[in-house]
């Protein structure tokens, strides 16, 4: 634990420590104590939470109550009192712990929902806590909103602390702290999460850049379900910092159209990133779209106005037609797209409009038919594809992606063509590319598709160019990173990688 500490202090100086992962916390506080002796600018949070309340300290209240107290005369500036411990202390023990000279924290936590939050600050009141730290879970995105109008009510009379866990609780742990949050907690590095949904302190700080975030910054996300995975925050918080607009950019855990919907009127939220499985049903909620989204019946990326309305481009037809404008004339051009779902729909329209040829060829022979029907492309079987030469082949299924089984739809003696466009794009190089390469055939990763629909994304919110050399350059990165990551954790886990390391969280903007 004071590794971990030592190794992140100098970023992060105000520290929990999270005793209650210690098998023998009391043993631990000389040692506490030295480290804080050392590193005089750090300030540290004491918690031993009862597994009854949802930590791993096994022992009685009593003996809780022991190690807070000690935990004081080892230099800690605040102690955590979970509310179940607070409410269950015989009189006169809390001003026992008073009497150290610690700041006092009494702490909820309701790891299922979120639900009367001012009835969990009256328990609280009658033990006078220096800070009222609430952290309820978020199982919608709006349970965010109540938990930050909540905060800024109560903020005048009293220091709250507030987050929400779970996936869908990041609104709540980036804009905390503009809705009067006293300060946040983030994990010392990814990995070390000791709550479901937090964040890395860094990627808080960077990413996020959550100390710069005020009243007037403008929110924007992607909202998808599942979007744990998804690359645009990185790649869009890294275009508003380069070109200092001041705006974040949330990855949303999106369950339901309708949850969605609320909280961009409620934040409110003034651009949205559309990804699966909500392209097509968000259609029905827009005031607008453009042309080519209605045709499609699909639509990316969403711009609130001023009177809230809500208008709809897809920004995915351009993320496949530029890249190919760039390097061939589409007009006439015969294109096979192989799939015909989202990405597929995408391509076959814009294709389309751009007056090139373009063949369907799909697991699923029907979908295919339906699409080029709608479209005015054509299918194509299988037999026939190694008889045909192709100026484009762009694959529009999953075939290859990181994680996913499947055969390639073709092999080396089908892939007739000038340029090979595979949309995938982790990892970068897919087996397609791979086979193109190998051919000595051009190709085009889904990176540059990724980048592209992003970057029309930010010019359609903000007006400006978009930066698309640095979102480029920080996509590139965090695929590689994540790809030696993989490469790294691929080995049988040693004795070494099983020792708890979970100990530390940092919180932020130490009031
Ligand atoms: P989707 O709507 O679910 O469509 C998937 C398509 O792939 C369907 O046509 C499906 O065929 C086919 N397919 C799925 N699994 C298959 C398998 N094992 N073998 C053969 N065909 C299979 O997905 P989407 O939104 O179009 O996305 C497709 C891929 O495009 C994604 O996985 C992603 O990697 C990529 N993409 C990239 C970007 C980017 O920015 N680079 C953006 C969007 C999408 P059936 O009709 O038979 O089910």
């Amino acid at each position: 634990m004071i590794e971990r500490a030592s190794a992140v202090v100098k970023d992060s100086p105000f520290l929990e420590f999270r005793l209650d992962y210690l098998e023998k916390p009391l043993a631990a506080l000389p040692k506490i104590k030295s480290f804080f002796a050392e590193n005089t600018a750090a300030t540290g949070i004491a918690t031993c939470r009862r597994k009854e309340n949802g930590g791993k300290f096994s022992g009685t209240l009593a003996a809780e109550l022991e190690v807070l107290g000690k935990a004081a005369g080892a230099g800690f500036h605040l102690v955590d009192l979970e509310i179940e411990s607070a409410e269950a202390l015989k009189k006169g023990e809390l001003e026992k712990l008073r009497e150290t000279g610690v700041a006092l924290i009494v702490s909820f936590h309701d790891f299922s929902a979120t639900k009367d939050l001012e009835k969990v600050y009256d328990r609280m009141v009658p033990f006078q806590p220096d800070f009222f730290k609430i952290v309820p879970t978020a199982k919608t995105l709006t349970d965010n909103v109540t938990l930050m109008r909540f905060i800024e009510k109560m903020t005048e009379s009293a220091n709250i602390v507030g987050v929400c866990m779970g996936e869908a609780g990041i609104i709540s742990r980036v804009l905390g702290l503009r809705a009067g949050s006293s300060f946040t907690f983030a994990a010392a590095t990814q990995g070390e999460e000791t709550a479901p949904g937090q964040i890395a302190a860094r990627t808080l700080l960077e990413t996020y850049r959550i100390d710069q975030v005020d009243n007037a910054t403008k929110v924007y996300g992607v909202a998808g379900n599942p979007i744990k995975s998804s690359l645009s925050p990185i790649m869009l918080n890294a275009a508003f910092r380069r070109e200092t607009v001041n705006a974040v950019y949330l990855a949303l855990q999106a369950t339901k159209v309708n949850d969605l919907l609320k909280l961009v009127q409620e934040l409110p939220i003034q651009g949205l990133s559309i990804t699966m499985p909500h392209k097509q049903e968000i259609m029905q909620h827009l005031e607008n779209t453009d042309p080519l989204s209605a045709k499609i019946g699909a639509c990316n990326t969403i711009m609130r106005t001023q009177d809230g309305k809500l208008y709809g481009f897809n920004t995915d037809v351009a993320g496949i037609v530029g890249p190919l404008e760039k390097r061939i004339s589409l007009k006439g051009a015969k294109v096979l797209v192989l799939g015909a779902g989202g990405a597929a729909r995408a391509a076959v329209f814009g294709l389309r409009d751009r007056g090139a040829e373009v063949f369907i060829l799909n697991r699923t022979a029907e979908t295919a038919q339906k699409l080029a029907r709608q479209a005015g492309a054509k299918t194509i079987k299988k037999e026939a594809v190694a008889k045909t030469q192709f100026d484009v082949i762009i694959n529009a299924t999953p075939i290859g992606m990181a994680g996913m089984k499947g055969a390639a739809m073709l092999d080396a003696k089908e892939l007739n063509t000038k340029l090979v466009f595979d949309l995938v794009y982790n990892p970068i190089e897919t087996p397609l590319i791979r086979l193109a390469r190998q051919q000595g055939i051009p190709f085009i990763t889904g990176v540059e598709m990724f980048v592209q629909q992003g970057a029309r994304q930010f010019e359609i919110w903000t007006g400006k160019p978009a930066p698309e050399e640095e979102m480029l350059r920080v996509v590139l990165h965090t695929l590689r990173q994540q790809a030696e990551a993989a490469v790294a954790e691929a080995p049988v886990p040693t004795k070494a990688t099983t020792i708890p390391t979970k100990a530390t969280t940092k919180p932020k903007k130490a009031s």
